[in-house]
């Protein structure tokens, strides 16, 4: 494990010189606001990456992204059909480098987790329900996976914005339209939402380092 956060410190230091904007200090202190956009198995494509880079950038310019290289996820994180949400974000609470203060993990895979729903007014659980990100609120690390998405790069780039605004603190809210809206199990209202709300986001800014 040590090496392999080894490799992934090296990994951000290396696009950080080659990266064009982003330096490290010398210091032992974690830079502010610096995230860092890991690729897990097969990733995604470019275009997608980047548009996700910039809608965060959009949304929060103070941030300060690096892209990592691929990680594979151990086969603890794999359920024999989908690789388990909370597994990987404890993966990833394991492999964040110091250089950085938060990860999100972006993936093509397939990621679940256990769901309770309202379906047709019954409380329904499911133990292995498919989804489009997970995030701590408020944390560190969160998860993003387009599996579900049918290529479409706007629902990604704004499911990354949601798990990253979890990961500040911002819970679900019932403002129309806006990102933080809770799926209750479809992509639908990630598909549909169109903006980030004043209250969310200055729950959001609060957040920030
Ligand atoms: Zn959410
Ligand atoms: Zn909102």
């Amino acid at each position: 494990m040590k090496n392999l956060i080894s490799i992934l410190t090296a990994s951000v230091l290396l696009l950080c010189c080659t990266g064009n904007t982003i330096h490290f200090g010398s210091s032992d202190e974690i830079p502010a606001n610096t995230v860092l956009l890991l690729e897990l198995n097969k990733g995604v494509s470019q275009q997608q990456l980047s548009e996700a880079c910039n809608f965060l950038k959009e949304n929060f310019p103070a941030l300060k992204i690096v892209k990592g290289g691929k990680v594979q996820l151990p086969s603890s994180c794999y359920n024999g059909k989908r690789y388990r949400a909370d597994s990987i974000l404890r993966y990833l609470d394991q492999i964040k480098p110091d250089s950085v203060s938060k990860v999100i993990g972006i993936t093509s895979s397939d990621i679940s987790s256990t769901r309770t729903l309202i379906r047709k007014g019954k409380k329904m659980t499911y133990p292995d329900y498919g989804i489009l990100g997970l995030g701590r609120r408020p944390g560190t690390v969160c998860v993003v996976s387009n599996h579900r998405m049918g290529g479409n790069a706007a629902t990604f780039s704004k499911t990354v914005l949601h798990e990253f605004m979890h990961t500040l603190g911002v819970r679900h809210c019932t403002h129309e339209k806006c990102i933080m809206q809770d799926g209750n199990g479809s992509g639908k209202n990630m598909r549909e939402s169109t903006h980030v709300h004043e209250e969310c986001l200055a729950i959001a800014m609060e957040g920030l380092d």
